[in-house]
């Protein structure tokens, strides 16, 4: 054991964030310690994987250690248990950046998740799961030999630094990993074989590389008393003396304890995907995909199936029931269908067998055609993967359809992954109409649930020839916005022969109405054109102009762009992706027409305040409140929200000391668009 300091040790400090993410886990109580071993076995298992896949092209990589395998040392007398991988190891380099000084992405995200309550089993999912060996280790030691470096001691007892040393100790692993961590007094559980057991059995129980552990045998054995009691070795064993106490008995009874170790095999990796479907309980279908994923919770759905014929391959595909939080992160390789050909791995970031959208599906596929060694490269142009790509794709929208036979769970689907399906009708045109079957809006007849298109068409009044649809604006607007509506829609057009028409884009007319009532429009709107001078006044450039509103809402006003110009949403969008040059974005961004509601309750207020006195320093606040609010409920982003929220403090201190009715208005009677959105207008109407 490298436990003694050498004289040449460099000692490096923790990334800040890695800092305070060891004294997160060091210094909170989790009960849930124990995934630290699912954590480190699965961090083997994928540096097996590495190694493998290197050998399918360049057999030589395995000479120094050609079996592949992960082993359990549990060691009593020094309190210690070991991970030891024959994977690809690391080099110094490699020690130095992964394990301290190069934070990931999700290193803050995870503090975050902690502190909002998540449980440390979220780790993995983070892609920080290595220091989760400091739930139950004081001090962890990492030796380390890649085939491009010597062997490696890392060494950490948390406390801003770790050290990373040459080994000179002479023991040799040949190539990989072998994680030494120094349990903490009240961690001693996981020497037991039968704790250690249990966990492989609960958390890893799938890893498709035999996974050993280091056991005890003691057994009993009589001997004459002049017999030289020289125990015999086994095979992989050795074997400990038994302590001298214990051997005067013995010689007494001539009986002695012997103890031999062996390699216990714990886990059986015979591929979930090989058995048979209508065998493999739910339970069992769950614990795989955590296994392959690190989510904590079951999954959503699953599709198992495999495909005959010309072209053999097996497959499980999962959707997760949430989106991970790096979904749309580009930095982020897909990681996400594991490819194997005939049993053996071949790589967990096959970009050519799923299409992107569908990112967040997970699982395995295991074809018989593909060859062994087939490298990137190869992938790319390779027609076998094409078909299989096809046909994943195929089983992913059956399994979407699937899911949507029972309401909760297609919405907490749709929740999670409806941009996804909506990218996909940007991006798939072979498969835009099965996709867009999955879309579900609100509309003005569905209430509270949501409606597909399909609904819609059934429920289309007699004569309406196209299907209206406002992007942005949905129930939470602001915090969920279909970003992708734009994109979607974009592309679709008409859905079964009806056209798509945008509500938010100027001069919508509804055209059912009568003469009467268009005459009494026509009056009230002429009353208001007074505040619609008041108001552009007091915008200047930030609106194109203010006009009474002929379409039908029931907030107290709206924005919205010319017939040719970007929704929000598309403001959104081009503007998140023109972030890198900032002088775009205000070259970009919309000309917006402000569309006041005469018959809601503010307006009526804010007109007659108007009417007695132009300059009324209330008018010019609320009036600036009405535009960044409806610029939030218009989908649009708020340049300043600083100056925004300073005048909603304002408001709120003004309207501590007011009469709680005086905007108060009485909008019961406008017959509402978005009928399920009358109760967040409510909200709008702050005093
Ligand atoms: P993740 O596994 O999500 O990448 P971890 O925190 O678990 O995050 O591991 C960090 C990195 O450390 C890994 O990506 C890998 O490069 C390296 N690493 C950890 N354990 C091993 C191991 N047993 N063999 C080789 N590299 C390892
Ligand atoms: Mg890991």
């Amino acid at each position: 054991m490298a436990d003694v300091q050498m004289a040449d040790a460099e000692t490096f400090a923790f990334q800040a964030e890695i800092n305070q993410l060891l004294s997160l886990i060091i210094n909170t109580f989790y009960s849930n310690k124990e995934i630290f071993l699912r954590e480190l076995i699965s961090n083997a298992s994928d540096a097996l994987d590495k190694i493998r896949f290197e050998s399918l092209t360049d057999k030589s990589k395995l000479d120094a250690q050609p079996e592949l395998f992960i082993r359990l040392v549990p060691d009593k007398a020094n309190k210690t248990l070991s991970i030891i991988d024959s994977g690809i190891g690391m080099t110094k380099a490699d020690l130095v950046n992964n394990l301290g000084t190069i934070a990931r992405s999700g290193t803050k995200e995870f503090m975050e998740a902690l502190q909002a309550g998540a449980d440390v089993s979220m780790i993995g999912q983070f892609g920080v799961g290595f220091y989760s060996a400091y739930l139950v280790a004081e001090k962890v030691i990492v030796t380390t030999k890649h085939n491009d470096d010597e062997q490696y001691i890392w060494e950490s007892q948390a406390g801003g630094s770790f050290t990373v040393t040459r080994d000179t100790s002479g023991e040799q692993l040949g190539r990989g990993t072998k994680i030494t961590l120094f349990l903490k007094e009240d961690q001693l559980e996981y020497l037991e074989e039968r704790r250690i057991k249990d966990l492989v059995k609960k958390h890893s129980e799938f890893i498709s590389y035999p996974i050993y552990l280091w056991t005890e045998k003691t057994t009993e054995k009589e001997i004459s008393d002049d017999e030289d009691d020289e125990p015999k070795k086994e095979e992989e064993g050795d074997v400990e003396e038994v302590d001298e106490e214990k051997e005067k008995d013995s010689k007494k009874k001539k009986k002695i304890k012997e103890v031999s170790h062996e390699w216990q095999l714990i886990n059986k990796q015979k591929p979930i995907w090989l058995r048979k479907p209508e065998e493999i309980t739910k339970e069992e279908y769950a614990s795989f995909y955590k296994s392959l994923t690190n989510d904590w919770e079951d999954h959503l759905a699953v599709k198992h199936f495999s495909v005959e014929g010309q072209l053999e391959f097996k497959a499980i595909l999962f959707v997760p029931k949430r989106a991970p939080f790096d979904l749309f992160d580009t930095r982020k390789k897909p990681n996400n269908i594991k490819l194997y050909v005939r049993r053996v791995f071949i790589m967990d970031n096959c970009e050519e067998i799923i299409p992107e959208y569908l990112s967040f599906v997970k699982g395995v596929v295991d074809s018989d055609d593909l060859p062994l060694n087939i490298s990137r490269e190869t992938l790319q142009q390779n027609k076998i993967l094409k078909v299989i790509r096809k046909n994943i794709v195929k089983k992913c929208i059956e399994m979407f359809n699937e899911i949507a036979e029972n309401k909760d769970d297609y919405n907490k689907f749709y929740e999670a992954f409806s941009k996804n399906l909506k990218l996909g009708i940007h991006e798939d045109s072979q498969n835009r109409a099965k996709l867009a079957d999955l879309l579900r809006y609100h509309s003005t007849k569905s209430g509270d649930e949501m409606t597909s298109l399909k609904d819609y068409v059934t429920r289309m009044k007699e004569g309406q020839k196209d299907i209206y649809y406002i992007t942005g604006e949905s129930k939470k607007a602001v915090e969920n916005s279909p970003f992708l509506d734009e994109y979607a829609v974009g592309q679709l057009k008409e859905y079964e022969g009806k056209k798509l028409v945008s509500a938010t884009k100027e001069g919508l007319k509804l055209d059912d109405e009568t003469e009467e009532e268009k005459k009494k429009k026509e009056e009230k709107k002429k009353s208001f054109e007074d505040l619609c001078k008041v108001i552009k006044d007091i915008l200047g450039d930030k609106v194109e102009k203010v006009v009474v509103s002929d379409r039908i809402v029931d907030s107290p006003c709206c924005l919205v762009t010319g017939e040719y110009g970007w929704t929000a949403n598309m403001e959104r969008i081009m503007k998140a992706q023109a972030l890198r040059d900032n002088s775009m974005a205000g070259y970009m961004s919309s000309k917006k027409t402000m569309e006041i509601n005469p018959d809601n309750g503010i307006m009526e207020e804010l007109r007659k305040r108007a009417e007695a006195d132009k300059n009324d320093k209330s008018v010019k606040d609320l009036v600036l409140l009405l535009f960044e609010t409806a610029l939030l409920t218009s989908g649009f982003s708020l340049d300043d929200p600083n100056t925004f929220a300073a005048r909603i403090h304002r408001m709120l201190k003004l309207g501590l000391s007011i009469d709680e009715d005086e905007t108060g208005g009485d909008d019961a009677d406008i017959p509402a668009l978005e009928e399920d959105g009358a109760e967040e207008s409510k909200m709008e109407e702050v005093d």
